[in-house]
């Protein structure tokens, strides 16, 4: 927005047209001019103006000050009246002022006059004269060259100001609408370039996950095609009924193969509904360390088949707190199979659960590939994968852990990463220790007897082929 109050007369209209106008007015009524700001001090240069307010005044100590005064006091009284204004200065010379005006604000005057209406006497300028200590003898030379006026002149010279000031004051007014609409283009293309840069970034992240969704579904989808071909082979050829042994390798393909599309197509919807505020959490008030160790034990078995062990450990026995148990277990199912599937055979991965009296502290750790400094926070973004466990493992959508963070947040909680290459790699959830009134466990149902094989299943299924 703009303020009109902090702007000058010459920030509305150009000074060069504003002094064409004042000089020419000046030349057709034959009178004094001149453009003050409101505070009355000159904006232009005089036009036609006599001797005592050119010379004398000016040079005498405080006349310009007070002359400045009688200019800003002839502006405000004919923003008052609305009207040009009629005074004899301090200096006892009829003036007249005509307030220029934009959108309501008083941003200068014109003034006009240095006239009388009659004959002045000396004497009744004494005590001008004194007061100013003005010379006595020039004071009384320059009054007869003052110029002296009818009523009728005078009114008209005034009412021709006034006409001329609000000439200016729509000119302002112009301007003011010509900038107010060139500040709001701006901001409109400011606006307009940040929709179209976030568009454009949408447009390639789109773009992204539409090539690695494509490859994560062809992946899935040929195996199954190929374990079908095979059975389908083996029934033409009569053997199948009686090899079951081959139909139980090929139907357990298929299946794990399935859980994959299935993770990945749960992963997408829960990560959109994430995105656009649908996804919501079932709070419960309970003990959130059960539900976190049965977890871990339920994957210690997945662990051993790569011959990984699993440590759970924990300073609290137990802890009740508000979360919802079910996406307790995408988190926690989410980070234990990240690191059963970049951690090689003989590794290790240790759940510590650390109270903090408010907070709570998971840490999931593995001895596994690690994960260079520089992806320690991008991990945590929408489909980013480390390159280098590209190459070792190039299964996974890079949506999990995007999932996890968001997940934790709604919780009010934080996830950290501390990893180094070759050594291994620490997940630090924190979770605030809270209670809700609404509990949706009526404690009939107890949350920690879930079966999460099929969970698990699902999950995993991109580690085991
Ligand atoms: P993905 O489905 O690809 O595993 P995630 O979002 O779960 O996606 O993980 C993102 C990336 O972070 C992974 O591709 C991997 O490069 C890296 N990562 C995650 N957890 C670990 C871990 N425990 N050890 C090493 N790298 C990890």
């Amino acid at each position: 927005m703009i303020d009109i109050e902090s702007l000058k007369v010459t920030d509305f209209i150009d000074l060069k047209l504003l002094q064409q106008f004042q000089d020419s007015f000046s030349k057709s009524m034959d009178i004094a001019t001149v453009v003050v700001d409101k505070d009355g001090k000159p904006v232009t240069n005089p036009s036609s103006f006599t001797d005592i307010c050119k010379t004398i005044i000016p040079t005498c100590s405080n006349g310009n000050l007070k002359c400045q005064e009688a200019h800003r006091r002839g502006g405000e009284m004919a923003v008052k009246i609305g009207k040009p204004y009629i005074y004899k200065c301090h200096a006892g010379l009829i003036d007249f002022a005509a307030p220029i005006l934009v959108d309501g604000s008083h941003i200068g005057t014109v003034l006009g006059g240095q006239v009388l209406t009659k004959v002045p006497k000396t004497e009744s300028y004494n005590k001008v004269i004194s007061e100013l200590n003005l010379d006595e003898e020039q004071f009384e030379n320059s009054l007869k060259d003052i110029k002296i006026v009818d009523k009728e002149k005078l009114l008209a010279a005034a009412e021709a100001l006034f006409i001329m000031a609000n000439a200016l004051s729509k000119i302002g007014y112009e301007t003011l609408r010509l900038r107010l609409n060139s500040e709001k283009l701006k901001d409109e293309v400011v606006n307009k370039n940040i929709l179209l840069e976030k568009s454009q970034n949408k447009n390639i992240s789109l773009a992204r996950t539409f090539s690695i969704m494509s490859h994560e579904l062809k992946t899935p989808i040929n195996i199954i095609f190929s374990a079908l071909q095979l059975l389908e082979a083996q029934y033409e050829s009569n053997s199948y009924i009686s090899d079951s042994k081959l139909f139980c390798k090929y139907s357990k393909i298929m299946k794990q193969n399935c859980y994959r599309l299935v993770r990945l197509i749960n992963n997408l919807i829960d990560m959109n509904k994430i995105e656009n505020g649908f996804y919501k959490l079932k709070l419960v008030n309970s003990d959130i360390i059960k539900t976190i160790e049965d977890i871990t034990l339920s994957v210690v078995q997945f662990a051993n088949f790569k011959n990984i062990d699993i440590v759970f450990d924990t300073d609290v026995e137990e802890k009740i707190t508000a979360y919802d148990p079910e996406k307790l277990e995408r988190i926690m199912l989410n980070i234990l199979s990240n690191a059963i599937k970049y951690t090689g055979s003989n590794g290790l991965i240790e759940v510590n659960i650390y109270d903090k009296v408010d907070l709570l502290l998971i840490s999931i750790k593995d001895s596994g590939i690690g994960i260079p400094e520089h992806m320690h926070k991008k991990i945590f973004e929408n489909y980013i994968q480390v390159e280098d466990s590209i190459e070792k493992k190039p299964e996974g959508s890079g949506i999990g852990l995007s999932l996890v963070k968001s997940l934790v947040e709604m919780h009010k909680g934080k996830i950290s990463v501390k990893s180094e290459v070759g050594v291994g790699s620490e997940f630090i959830i924190e979770l605030p220790i809270t209670c809700v009134e609404n509990s949706e466990n009526n404690g009939n149902e107890s949350i920690h007897t879930r079966d999460y094989v099929e969970k698990i299943q699902i999950e995993f299924s991109d580690i085991y082929q």
